[in-house]
């Protein structure tokens, strides 16, 4: 699992020496770039090669169809290797993601903002389950969170790419509005915060958000029975003992 104080060198470093984390990987060989540029001090044409090299161990590379993308590294290799130290949520993201009238999808949701933002990317990888389950605090099955992120999908919120290479599945959610710049509604700025962002975004709500069963009406919790706002409970209140009657 990826620290929250994103070190783009520190991974650059790992994929040198380790190869891949899981096959051939776009983002990966980018940083593998950067390593040969910033920190072996090579230049373009040497770069190239390196990277044709190192690609070509994994048996799904081919270079032919890679090529736009090898030349896309070497020329984005220049931009310096970054570290992350804070990420933000702004006001209009979490009013985004309380259209959803659903509080684990909302925390999904911010989850992905804030894992994409910490990366410098609009998009997370379909394979981070782990991690987005860590960071929304939501304790459900992978199948579970597959259907949390289909419920984005249909809000028009992430749109998901996923290819299938040697059976195996590979893609990214991308996340259709992302501001990296705007003003901190939610700010976050340790590896404690990330982890305990499911707690920080229900002290920001005011506590766990349900919303009414007949009219959406957004509410904070008080029990496990809680379902429905005052307008509603007193209304099935009293059809209940008008039936009890009859
Ligand atoms: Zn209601």
């Amino acid at each position: 699992m990826k620290s929250f104080l994103y070190d783009e060198s520190e991974t650059a470093t790992i994929i040198y020496n380790n190869g891949f984390t899981n096959g051939y990987d776009k983002r990966e060989l980018l940083l593998y770039a950067k390593y040969l540029r910033h920190v072996l001090g090579y230049k373009d044409v040497k770069i190239k090669k390196k990277l044709i090299e190192f690609c070509s161990k994994d048996s799904s590379f081919n270079e032919v169809i890679e090529r736009k993308h090898i030349k896309f590294c070497v020329k984005n290799s220049k931009v310096k290797l970054f570290t992350r130290t804070s990420i933000l949520i702004t006001r209009e993201e979490i009013n985004r993601a309380k259209k959803l009238k659903n509080f684990v999808a909302q925390k999904v949701y911010l989850s992905l903002l804030l894992i994409a933002k910490r990366n410098r990317y609009n998009s997370v990888s379909i394979k981070l389950f782990t991690e987005i389950k860590r960071i929304s605090g939501v304790n459900c099955t992978t199948i579970e969170l597959g259907s949390i992120l289909h419920l984005l999908y249909k809000a028009k919120l992430i749109y998901p790419t996923a290819n299938e290479k040697n059976n195996f599945i590979d893609g990214y959610n991308k996340i259709l509005d992302i501001d990296f710049e705007g003003e901190a509604e939610i700010s976050i700025n340790s590896d404690r915060d990330l982890f305990n962002f499911s707690k920080i975004y229900e002290k920001y709500c005011g506590g766990y958000l349900i919303y009414c069963e007949v009219c959406k009406k957004e509410m904070i919790r008080k029990g496990s029975a809680h379902r429905l706002c005052e307008e509603h409970f007193l209304e099935k209140e009293k059809f209940r003992k008008r039936s009890a009657r009859i």
